[in-house]
Formats: C-alpha cells, sequence, structure tokens
C-alpha cells in the first residue's frame, strides 16, 4: 500500500514529465534558426469527404485522419513545447514549425492512437484539452502499461493494447505492432525492453476500414519485423523518418522507412517524425531531401 507522499510524488513527477535526452543544437539546423516557421499548407476540412480516406499530417507525429467517416488523432501533440510538464505549461523543446492546425478547429476526433509514452508522442496537455472538450466522447488505444499516465483524465474508454492483439472499435479493426524502440518515459522506469511483464511498451498500429489498411509506424528503428505483412495488402504506410542522429538504434533513417515499408509492400509512404521540434541531431532538411533521394532507387 503506498503512503500518500508515495501517491504525491508519483502523480506529480508523471503529470510533471521529465526533459530528457533532447537538447538544442541550433547549429545543427540548416539556417541557423531556432524560430517557429509557418507550416506552408493548411488543408480545408470542409473539402474533406466521408466516403474516402483523407489525411494530413499536423506536426512531428500527429496525423489527422478521417478513414471513411471515423476521424482518429495520431500520438496528438497541439503543445507548443514538448518535455517538462509543469502546472500549466510545457517548459520542454519549442516547436519550429508552426501547428496551425489548432486543436479548436477540429470536431470532436473518435480515436486517439498513442504509440508510447515519450513525451514527443504522448502530451499530456494535449490529452487533457480534447478529454475536457469532449468529456466521455473519444476512445484512447495505447500501448501496455502506459494508460496510467493519463487515466485520470475524462475519456470515454482507455484501452492497452499489446503485440499483435487485436481490437474492433468504432468500425475499425485495430491491431497493436511490435517496433523496434523503448518505452521509458523517466529514466527510472521499467521498460518493456527489459522487464516484458512490467515494462512500458511500444507500438505500431495497423487500422483497418472497409477492406483499406493504414499503417501507423509510431516510432522504430530499421527492423526486418514488418516483412511478414507483405502480403497483407498495405495501403498506406505512415512511417518516422527524422531523428536518426546520433539515434540510429531506435530511430531509422528516411532510406531505412522506406525499406521497411517496401517490405511491407505499402502503396503509399508518408513521413512523420521530422521538420516540427528540435530533436535528433540531423540538419533540419536532411530527412525530406534524403526521403526524396531515395525513394526513386527503392
Ligand atoms: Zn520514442
Ligand atoms: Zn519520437
Amino acid at each position: 500500500m503506498k503512503n500518500e507522499s508515495q501517491k504525491f510524488f508519483e502523480n506529480t513527477f508523471t503529470k510533471l514529465g521529465f526533459y530528457y535526452v533532447f537538447w538544442y543544437h541550433p547549429e545543427n539546423f540548416a539556417d541557423g534558426s531556432l524560430e517557429p516557421r509557418e507550416a506552408p499548407f493548411q488543408p480545408n476540412l470542409n473539402e474533406w469527404n466521408n466516403d474516402k480516406v483523407n489525411l494530413c499530417w499536423v506536426g512531428h507525429s500527429t496525423y489527422l485522419i478521417n478513414f471513411y467517416g471515423t476521424i482518429i488523432l495520431t500520438d496528438p501533440v497541439f503543445s507548443h513545447r514538448i518535455g517538462l510538464y509543469a502546472l500549466i505549461t510545457n517548459l520542454g523543446r519549442k516547436e519550429l514549425l508552426l501547428q496551425q492546425f489548432k486543436p479548436e478547429f477540429l470536431s470532436c476526433p473518435d480515436l486517439i492512437l498513442l504509440s508510447h509514452a515519450h513525451f514527443d508522442h504522448m502530451d499530456y496537455p494535449t490529452l487533457k484539452y480534447f478529454s475536457e472538450k469532449y468529456p466521455d466522447k473519444i476512445s484512447v488505444v495505447t500501448a501496455f502499461k502506459t494508460k496510467d499516465i493519463f487515466e485520470d483524465l475524462n475519456f470515454k474508454e482507455i484501452i492497452e493494447l499489446d503485440w499483435d492483439e487485436e481490437l474492433k472499435i468504432l468500425d475499425l479493426k485495430v491491431k497493436a505492432i511490435k517496433v523496434k524502440h523503448f518505452g521509458w518515459r523517466y529514466p527510472w522506469e521499467i521498460d518493456r525492453n527489459r522487464d516484458l511483464k512490467t515494462g512500458r511498451s511500444f507500438n505500431a498500429y495497423l487500422i483497418e476500414k472497409k477492406g483499406k489498411k493504414i499503417f501507423f509506424g509510431g516510432d522504430t528503428a530499421y527492423t526486418d519485423y514488418y516483412k511478414k505483412f507483405k502480403n497483407e495488402k498495405i495501403d498506406i504506410a505512415i512511417m518516422p523518418i527524422g531523428a536518426y542522429k546520433p539515434w540510429i538504434h531506435s530511430h531509422c533513417n528516411p532510406e531505412q522507412a522506406l525499406i521497411m515499408a517496401d517490405d511491407m509492400n505499402a502503396k503509399y509512404f508518408l513521413p512523420m517524425h521530422t521538420r516540427t521540434f528540435p530533436h535528433g541531431r540531423e540538419p533540419w532538411d536532411e530527412p525530406i531531401q534524403w526521403l526524396k533521394e531515395a525513394a526513386p532507387k527503392i
């Protein structure tokens, strides 16, 4: 039985978060600037059609997906900073690409998909915003041993999905897929890489509706895990392409992301995990340039 001070400590630090492994390297950005930039394009959601699949990259690993009328947000981060969350604000890294897609422009998402508990994917203030604006309305699917971070928030349901588990929810099939990454949110936590039963886990997801399949890659290093999906007829692979320097053992580079999508025989490739927060030490434009150069060869 935990005493009150233990509970206070754990709750406080769970909500505060912990600013870890990230730091600014202004010299690594192409123009040496840390000033936020304007997003180059904003889609008109009124043109989106519930009879189709519509996707929009919001920033970092946040995609807004209208999947035949089911509205999905992946790893939603609308905070202008990520990392240490203290009282009412985040104190971590500031975004470099202005997310013009403000959450207040969005209608209620039906489903939030969370890949893992890292701060650039599971942003407590953003989750709090949606849970307060749409109390009891939104389903959340998250990785094994991660829901404790936000289970005080008012969601319709929070479901932890473990590797290879499949769930039928909101006319969708959602399957959790193992990635090559790690799960701790704070350095002192137990990670799935160390303890299968109690460690924080990390997912990609395969989501399906009306015969169409979208793979959301979360965070992953290069791995050949995905070759087993070569006959799955995946339509769209959303893959991370940034933060590989110096973390190539937990984040793939753009060429590796393309190879993994190719291993899955995915028809379309959509990049993410780049050009939003100062994260990896590679130059700002390198991942997209590398992607453009590598794509014709793969
Ligand atoms: Zn991560
Ligand atoms: Zn990440």
